[in-house]
Parts: C-alpha cells; sequence; structure tokens
C-alpha cells in the first residue's frame, strides 16, 4: 500500500468579490499517494488550479484541512508555506518563465544555485533530453524545449512533489508528447510524486490516477489498471 501523500479534507475556497460568492473549491476530499503521477480534469473554472495552488503552498483554503505527510499546512503561516515549498515542491506552468538572457544550464542554476542537495543543471537537463542544449538561450528553442528546461528547473532540486499546471497548452502533439515523456521519466526514476492538470483528455491515459472535477467538487475519480505510454497517446 503507497504512502499518503497529500490529504484534504472538507476544503473550501470562496473568493469574495462583494456582491457575489465564488466557491472555487467547495469541498474537496482527497488523498494522493507516493509515487503516483495523478491528472487532474474537468472544465475551465472547476476548481483545478485553485486546488494544485493549496497543495503547492502558494495559496491558502478558506476553510478544512490539507496536510502534507503529518505536517498540516492548513496550520502553516506564510512563512511556513514558504520553507515547505522550497524544500519539497516543484512547480510547472503553462507558460515556462525562463529568464530569456540566461542559457538552459543558468536558468537551471538559478534554483541549484540555492538548494540544499541539487543535482548538476546537466544532469537536470540531461533527464528532459536536453543534456546536449546546456548553452542555448531559450529563444534559440522551440516551446517544447523550454518547457523541459522549466521542467529540469523543477527537479533539479530533487522535490518530492512536482505540480504542474498545463504544462502542455502552449505545445503542439509533437513537443507535448517529449514533455509528457519528460515528466514520466522523472515520476518512474525518482518516484516524484506527479500532478498534472490538463484540458487534454487523452493525457489521462498516462495517469496512475485521474481526478475529475466539476463545480469546485470532485465528482470521480477512476485508477487506471493500464498505461499508456506518452507516444502512445493520440491528441
Ligand atoms: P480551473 O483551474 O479548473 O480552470 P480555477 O481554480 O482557476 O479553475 O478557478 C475556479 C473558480 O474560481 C473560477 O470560477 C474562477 O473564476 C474563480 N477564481 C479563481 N481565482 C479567483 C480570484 N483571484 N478572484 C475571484 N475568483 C477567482
Amino acid at each position: 500500500m503507497s504512502e499518503i501523500i497529500f490529504k484534504t479534507k472538507a476544503v473550501t475556497k470562496v473568493y469574495d468579490t462583494g456582491e457575489v460568492k465564488v466557491y472555487a473549491l467547495a469541498g474537496v476530499d482527497l488523498e494522493l499517494f507516493s509515487g503516483e503521477l495523478t491528472v487532474l480534469l474537468g472544465p475551465s473554472g472547476s476548481g483545478k488550479s485553485t486546488l494544485l495552488n493549496i497543495l503547492g503552498g502558494l495559496d491558502h483554503a478558506t476553510d478544512g484541512r490539507v496536510w502534507f505527510r503529518d505536517q498540516e499546512l492548513t496550520g502553516l503561516n506564510d512563512r511556513g508555506l514558504t520553507r515547505y515549498r522550497r524544500d519539497h515542491v516543484g512547480f510547472v506552468f503553462q507558460f515556462y518563465n525562463l529568464v530569456p538572457s540566461l542559457t538552459a544550464r543558468e536558468n537551471v542554476q538559478l534554483v541549484t544555485d540555492v538548494a540544499p542537495d541539487p543535482m548538476p543543471a546537466s544532469e537536470a537537463l540531461d533527464l528532459v533530453g536536453l543534456g546536449h542544449r546546456l548553452d542555448h538561450f531559450p529563444s534559440e528553442m522551440s516551446g517544447g524545449e523550454q518547457q523541459r528546461v522549466a521542467i529540469a528547473r523543477a527537479i533539479a532540486k530533487r522535490p518530492e512533489i512536482l505540480l504542474c499546471d498545463e504544462p502542455t497548452g502552449a505545445l503542439d502533439s509533437t513537443t507535448g508528447v517529449q514533455v509528457l515523456e519528460a515528466l514520466r521519466n522523472i515520476n518512474e526514476r525518482f518516484g516524484t510524486t506527479t500532478v498534472v492538470i490538463t484540458h487534454n483528455a487523452e493525457i489521462q491515459k498516462m495517469a496512475h490516477r485521474v481526478i475529475f472535477f466539476q463545480d469546485g467538487k470532485i465528482s470521480e475519480t477512476v485508477v487506471n489498471k493500464k498505461r499508456l505510454a506518452p507516444s502512445e497517446i493520440v491528441w
């Protein structure tokens, strides 16, 4: 039985804009397990990013409780959440947020310079298939390559958790598959617990677990007995 990495209980997130209250999360109970790659699916506005940001310590829940292993994230102040993020979490977003004036290697070194036990930037870039592009600038790379640099930057500090919000959202299918392969490679090689938000329902076929969101709640959870390799996914 796998270890529980994240547990949430009755998590809500309410945006109070004065006239209306928006329930971005309306009571979410979930468990995520060590080493699993989980895909979050659901219509736009159903609460996926809000949940990911709370799990990653980027945002506070309005109510309910969230644990990372036996540490209660909902009990931490901003400083505690910053330490939690620094020590445990890698993030990948839809837009790569690379520094244009730095090479691939230098972009990754921004993280490895301050992490306690990082891998060399060249090793991280090798893991995402870019070991031969160390000295290239973002402008010399395709969108998929830039996203793989962003993944290398996220994993170079050896995080236990990798949280990805629409990592292939800006990519075509060929470069998207290379990004998914990089994520699967990291997940299998290091057992990094990985959560991927996507609009693309086909991507669920590579997940261990698929969680469907609707109106700020989980509508269904599916555990895949058989998974596809990213290259077998047609989209
Ligand atoms: P998803 O990731 O599934 O597209 P989100 O988590 O981004 O959904 O958003 C959930 C709901 O919360 C949406 O209705 C969105 O408009 C609302 N929301 C998100 N952020 C804010 C905010 N800062 N202020 C007000 N409403 C917000």
